[in-house]
């Protein structure tokens, strides 16, 4: 199983958010371009896509719940985002959220009050989540921390379902910035070195 965490976003929960134009996945910036759009979250993904649409010629707000650019945003790209959003260029509320969403407008609950903006799009880039119900269907177990991570023998990646093996992101349950292609390559050579010494041992 290494079925990553791209697959269920973490939902706004909030009016409007089913209409069409709200997007939890980014495509590119083009169509973008004269379009008034509001994006949700402050990591990397938020911060990607407020600098590509604003660069292509949208009208860029973003909407923030904690009151900065989150720290762990790649180093080349923060202090563009915190220079674009000094200078203007791109409007920022922090310590806000979307109350709801209209075809043609978006409501955000400010720290000075409720703030409706014309809006054409809505990019909220709000993270994912692990597949927990599947797993959990198909009989993996947790360890009991916040994280969730599923229950895998680090030496073999077998979970505690016997021949059901774990490999890649998955493995960090919530933890979804543990692993990633560079370090979790190796995954697949422990599996497959576990699977031959079980065909060897008969
Ligand atoms: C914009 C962006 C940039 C990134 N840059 C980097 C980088 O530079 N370096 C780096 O190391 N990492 C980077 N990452 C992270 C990297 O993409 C992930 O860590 C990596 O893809 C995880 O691999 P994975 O095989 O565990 O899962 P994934 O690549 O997510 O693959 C999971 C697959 O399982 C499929 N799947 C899910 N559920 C089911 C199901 N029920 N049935 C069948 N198939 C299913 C999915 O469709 C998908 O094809 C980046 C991620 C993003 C979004």
């Amino acid at each position: 199983m290494a079925l990553g965490f791209y697959d269920l976003p973490y939902l706004l929960n909030i009016p409007g958010e089913k209409l069409p134009k709200v997007k939890h996945y980014y495509d590119e910036p083009h169509p973008y371009f004269g379009q008034h759009i509001v994006v949700i979250g402050a990591a990397n993904s938020a911060v990607d896509v407020a600098l590509e649409t604003w660069r292509k010629g949208a009208f860029v707000t973003m909407v923030i719940r904690e009151d900065e650019i989150r720290q762990s945003v790649k180093y080349w790209s923060r202090p563009d985002i915190i220079n674009r959003i000094a200078d203007g260029s791109i409007k920022a509320y922090f310590l806000s959220e979307l109350t709801r969403i209209t075809p043609k407008s978006v409501e955000i609950n400010t720290p000075d009050g409720l703030v409706k903006l014309k809006n054409d799009f809505v990019m909220a880039m709000t993270g994912y989540q692990p597949p927990f119900e599947f797993m959990t269907s198909a009989g993996i177990k947790f360890n009991d921390d916040p994280d969730r991570t599923p229950v895998y023998d680090e030496n073999t990646m077998e979970s505690n379902v016997k021949n059901l093996y774990l490999a890649g992101v998955l493995c960090g349950g919530l933890k979804t910035n543990k692993w990633f292609i560079e370090n979790s390559r190796v995954h697949a050579e422990m599996i497959i070195r576990d699977i031959f010494k079980k065909i060897n041992a008969g």
